[in-house]
């Protein structure tokens, strides 16, 4: 018989499109905004606001203590004010820019930050904001450095599924609250 480890923490089978593998031991939970880490992550991504980009973010905290946080394409949009892929069709060329490269994306920002300060990510945490799942890729990384939990916001897909009609709008909302400190 398989033996389950028994959910903690808000830890369920996460939503994520089919096909999506997570690796063993990483385990996927959801937070609300109240989450003081995933708030971070939330204002974080908002501060770097990019137009026409989706800016995901990733906090890394270990012992309860942040130890680094990333943006996609670690600032270079935001840097240089442009996007190498401008006018190409959406998923394509993403090697052609370094803001858009997807060994630029969040998760694996933060992991190198973490690595550059020499801090052992054993046991550590992840929170993911701008996004409702994380690539294959980037969970084999954070589970790699040695991240247990990967937090993702609670409801999420309705902000970041831009197939959803007016989560871009919505999410824009939700930011502009995040800043105001309204919500
Ligand atoms: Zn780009
Ligand atoms: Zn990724």
């Amino acid at each position: 018989m398989n033996m389950e480890k028994a959910p903690t923490n808000n830890h369920r089978k996460p939503e994520f499109p089919e096909g999506v593998k997570t690796p063993e031991g990483l385990s996927i939970g959801y937070v609300s905004l109240d989450n003081k880490f995933m708030r971070e992550a939330a204002t974080y991504a908002a501060e770097n606001a990019f137009e026409g980009m989706t800016v995901t973010s990733t906090v890394l905290v270990k012992d309860g203590k942040i130890i680094s946080k990333g943006i996609n394409g670690d600032g270079y949009h935001q840097k240089n004010n442009r996007c190498e892929r401008e006018g190409m069709p959406s998923g394509k060329g993403y090697e052609l820019c370094p803001g858009c490269h997807p060994d630029n994306h969040s998760e694996r920002v933060a992991i190198k930050k973490a690595q550059e300060l020499g801090v052992d990510l054993s046991d550590a945490e992840a929170y993911l904001y701008g996004h409702w799942w994380s690539c294959e890729s980037c969970m084999n990384a954070l589970s790699e450095a040695g991240v247990k939990n990967l937090y993702l916001l609670e409801g999420g897909k309705q902000f970041f599924a831009r197939e959803i009609e007016g989560s871009t709008q919505k999410r824009a909302e939700l930011e502009k609250k995040i800043l105001s400190e309204e919500l």
